[in-house]
Formats: C-alpha cells, structure tokens, sequence
C-alpha cells in the first residue's frame, strides 16, 4: 500500500501525535524490514501519554516514536536470514511475531540466563529518525529488527488481530504466570482486566488454575474475562469497599485466600489491596506498575507470617513468545482472542490513546497496512 514509512511521533503529554514521512530501512545481514500491520497502544505507552512518574521523561521536542507491541509481514530479508528462532523456513510477505527489544546476551544478567533482565536491550529504542533504521517504534509503516530480535513465523489459524497482543502482554503474562507457577487447583486473582488481566484469565486457566476471580470496575472487561475463562468476577462499582473486596475473595476461596494475585491495573495504590487477598503460601506477581516514583503500603509481618511470596515481571525472555504464538494457535477456534482489540487507523491515534486512557476500550489497535 504506503511506499514511505509514515509514523507518529509522541512530543509531551497533552500534545498531538505529528504524522511524518521517514525513509524505508535497507536491512543489513541478519536483520529484517518488518511491514508493521497492527500495532497496538501498550499500558506503558498510556503511562508515557500522560507523563507518569518517570515515563514524562522520555518526552523530547525532537518528537519520538513509541509503539512495540505489534505485528507484520516481512518486507525485505537481510542476508543470512532464512528461518525463524524456532527454524520454520522465511520469506518475504510472511507474518512475523517478534521480540521488540534485544538482550545483549553477554551482560550478568543473559549470562545467568536472565535475557529479560538486561538492562541493554532497550539500546535499539535509542537514536534519530533520521539516521537509519529512522523509525525505532511501531507507530510507523516499517520498522527494522535486528540479528537478536527473536522472531516466530504466524501460524494460518492466528489472525493479525490475535497475534497483535503476543509481543508485550501476551508473552509478558505466560512469562509472569510461569514464575509464580500457577499450578492445578490454584485460585487466581487477576486485578485488572484489559489486556494483560484478559490474558491472564486465559492462562492461568490453560495452567490448571480451578479458581480464576477478575477484579475490574468496566463490566464489558469483566465479561471478556469471563468469556477467557474467569470463574468469577468482581466489580469495583458494585463492591465499592477495599475490605468487602477482599471478604469477597476469601468467601470464593473456601475463606482461605488466593494462592495467586496478579497486579496488571498499573497503578501501585492496589498492590495493598491484592496482598490482603493473598493466602497462606501465596504468590504475589506485580506487572502493572512498571514505572519508578510510586509507593505502596505492606505489612512485611503478613507476607513473613504466612511465607507468602512477591514476583515482579518487566518483559520476557524469547522462549515466552514462541509458547503465547503456541498458546494463541491451541486455543484460536475456542476462546474470544480477536475480541482483545478495537480498531483504530493511524491518523485517528489520538482518539485512542484517550479512548483507552478513559477505560472506554481495552486496548486500542492501530491499523497501519
Ligand atoms: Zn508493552
Ligand atoms: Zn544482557
């Protein structure tokens, strides 16, 4: 369609999204031009848009250009590309689920096999649009992948719009979920249900989970959860008291309490809440709230007292993106997986980041080709 990588670029909270023309980059050996076909607007972006604590940082009157969480063809192959990280042969025009940052893989933490943990990944991020691969977001027509970017092939049964999430919160929850090992028989709590919380439902189901309560204050999210597999639901509009909310899990829980929480709301004044919800021997795991300059309050006596845990998860290692591209293929025919977007074309991105930021939709798609 577009022979010019068009993107928008994010100058300061409050301020229009710019449309700008940038140059097509030539890939170079062992990396790839991807054609971005949807890209959606991932929480962290919603922090960046309003200037959430450490996030307004990275607003610059260059202008910059967000966007990871995405999908697309491949437009042109570098030299010495031929498979993707599982080895299922490439070529150009097929779809590509792919890794958006790059782990160093020689730091302390990829050497201990911690890729989700380094601290350089995010190097590929940094630069002008002017110089090459000039679009370093997904916001844009083209975007280059670099040698250790870990790609997976699409699968025919997984459309643009399942596939769109796995990037960021699909993989980053099955990343989360695996780490506080949600195993047959747990009771799940899930605060929040937009796109991660929605994941969430979904696999900690797959894992054997045999009580999942979703906790959101939108009822349309709530029945989403549902429909991904929450046994439960509890809405912040009708049990409006954080003590009556807890109660409610506990009566669900056989008055015993989730052995797992899941913070994916993103914002740190719940942590407190799903700590109480937590039973003896429970796992905490803390998504939502990825930016520094936030609190909360913890009694260290309860988590001590009942040998409760708390796990934290930013992203996700490569092998948790090849297993929600699994994941997303095992379950395309039985769950509402194209359910988890809205669609939105590029010029109308500002419409939805504040769509999203109101709450009016989970998760915002931007069609981009
Ligand atoms: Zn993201
Ligand atoms: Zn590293």
């Amino acid at each position: 369609m577009s022979d010019v990588n068009r993107a928008a670029l994010f100058f300061e909270p409050g301020k229009p999204f710019e449309i700008v023309e940038l140059k097509i980059p030539e890939p170079k050996t062992g990396g790839l031009t991807l054609k971005i076909t949807r890209s959606n607007i991932c929480g962290s972006e919603l922090h960046i848009w309003r200037g959430d604590g450490r996030f307004s940082e990275i607003a610059t009157p260059k202008g910059r250009i967000l966007g990871h969480e995405a999908t697309g063809r491949i437009h042109a192959l570098g030299d010495g590309v031929s498979t993707d990280w599982s080895g299922k042969p490439i070529k150009e025009g097929d779809r590509l689920a792919y890794q958006y940052f790059q782990p160093c893989g020689r730091c302390r933490s990829c050497t201990r096999g911690m890729t989700e943990a380094c601290r350089s990944s995010f190097l590929i991020q940094r630069g002008s649009m002017h110089e090459w691969p000039y679009a370093r977001g997904s916001f844009s027509n083209y975007l280059y992948l670099h040698p250790n970017q870990a790609i997976f092939k699409v699968p025919d049964n997984v459309t643009d719009t399942m596939v769109v999430g796995a990037n960021c919160a699909l993989a980053q929850v099955i990343m989360g979920i695996e780490r506080v090992n949600v195993s047959l028989g747990d009771t799940v709590v899930i605060q929040g249900c937009g796109g991660l919380g929605v994941y969430a439902c979904a696999v900690a189901k797959e894992r054997g989970a045999e009580t999942v309560i979703a906790i959101d204050g939108i009822q349309e999210r709530l029945d989403l959860a549902k429909e991904m597999g929450a046994d439960h639901t509890i809405n912040l509009n009708e049990i409006t008291d954080s003590r009556a909310r807890v109660k409610a899990v506990k009566d669900l829980t056989n008055g015993w309490g989730a052995d797992v929480v899941v913070e994916v709301v993103g914002f740190a004044a719940v942590i407190n809440e799903g700590l109480r919800m937590m039973g003896s021997g429970g796992r905490y795991l803390e998504m939502g709230t990825f930016y520094t300059g936030t609190s909360f309050e913890c009694d260290p006596g309860r988590l001590v007292g009942q040998n409760q845990r708390f796990e934290a998860v930013a992203s996700y290692d490569a092998v948790s993106l090849q297993r929600a591209i699994e994941f997303l293929s095992r379950n395309a025919e039985r769950l509402p997986l194209d359910e988890v977007v809205v669609d939105y074309p590029l010029d109308d991105i500002d419409s939805a980041f504040a769509d999203q930021d109101s709450g009016s939709v989970r998760r915002a798609s931007l069609i981009m080709s």
